[in-house]
């Protein structure tokens, strides 16, 4: 018999929870099966703690982790994840966007054999074209510079095997987006879609700013692209300058006038700002190294042994 953990972030959501609460205890009861939610309590300033410790109080399999701050929902998640017991493990939103129906079909797709299950969202009701549109941008800009399988249209609505939860608890980096990090770390992954809701109560916790450190997260520890950039650009303008100068010279020796002594100045700084750009580049990539050694990520992942007992 499997064990399931349902791992729920929740942020000043006093008014979600019980409606949470309600709507997936029968349907994870039905499976007659063995399960737990963890909810972890991101530094609420509402009456979500209490609300929790209620719940907790008239039903062993709720568990509850209380922050001693916002961390954020990331944390929040990697918590959950630090904490399940579970077989398979579930993350979902406490405000009913991700549809516990939903959530049983990723677990009839793990019982399938597949390792993640991602929840695509086909209609996104509830949110602005500015947030629907720089996420389109988002995700296949990051598919681009990455080259990593992130599917579009997911968020952290999914379900993970047990081996993946693992996986991705030994990657040591602090700032992380746990979406990028369920592409790194591969595995047999596969899809449920349904139309995104609106929130049930409440009303969303990410700003601007919020959505920009997320971006981050998913960018830099995932990539070199942008510290090679200065490199790019330093032998760039340093070739410039020299099929500059070159061309220089002949003009010179076969005496065709060009613009005097003020024109060599051109290629003399194209040629000086090569030197120093490179130079910057050759200190990024090994900043990017640096990075990699502090990230402790694992240097493979092995997804199944043949033949190694004894
Ligand atoms: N959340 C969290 N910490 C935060 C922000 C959000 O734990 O700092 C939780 C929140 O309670 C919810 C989930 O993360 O369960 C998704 O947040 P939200 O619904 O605000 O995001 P949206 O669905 O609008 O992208
Ligand atoms: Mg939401």
């Amino acid at each position: 018999m499997a064990k399931y953990s349902i791992i729920v972030p929740a942020y000043n959501e006093e008014k979600s929870l019980q409606l949470f609460y309600d709507a997936v205890t029968p349907l994870m009861r039905n499976l007659q099966e063995e399960y737990e939610i963890i909810f972890i309590n991101d530094g609420s300033r509402d009456a979500t703690k209490e609300i929790l410790r209620g719940l907790a109080d008239l039903d062993k399999r709720v568990k509850v982790c209380n922050f001693s701050r916002n961390f954020g929902q990331q944390a929040a998640l990697y918590c959950g994840m630090e904490m399940a017991s579970g077989d398979a493990v579930i993350a979902m939103d406490a405000d009913l966007q991700d549809p516990p129906e939903v959530a049983m079909e990723m677990i009839q797709k793990w019982k399938e054999g597949f390792d993640v299950v991602h929840g695509k969202r086909k209609k996104r009701s509830g949110e602005t074209v500015f947030k629907r549109a720089t996420a389109y941008v988002y995700y296949r800009f990051m598919r681009k510079i990455t080259k990593m399988e992130m599917p579009t249209d997911v968020g952290d609505f999914k379900l993970y095997d047990r081996k993946v939860v693992d996986a991705i608890l030994s990657m040591g980096e602090h700032d992380r987006l746990l979406r990028a990090q369920t592409a790194w770390v591969g595995f047999k992954q596969t899809f449920v879609e349904f139309d995104r809701p609106e929130r049930v109560a409440g009303e969303t916790h990410y700003t601007l700013k919020k959505m920009v450190k997320l971006a981050e997260d998913g960018i830099f520890p995932n990539t070199n692209y942008h510290l090679t950039l200065p490199i790019k650009l330093g032998l760039l303008l340093g070739f410039a300058s020299l099929a500059c100068f070159v061309t220089f010279i002949v003009l010179t020796c076969c005496h065709i006038f060009f613009g005097g002594l003020t024109a060599w100045l051109f290629p003399t700084v194209g040629a000086l700002g090569g030197v120093i750009l490179t130079c910057q580049g050759l200190t990024n990539l090994h900043v990017g190294m640096i990075y990699k050694e502090v990230q402790n990520r694992p240097k493979y992942i092995v997804a199944e042994k043949y033949n190694f007992e004894d």
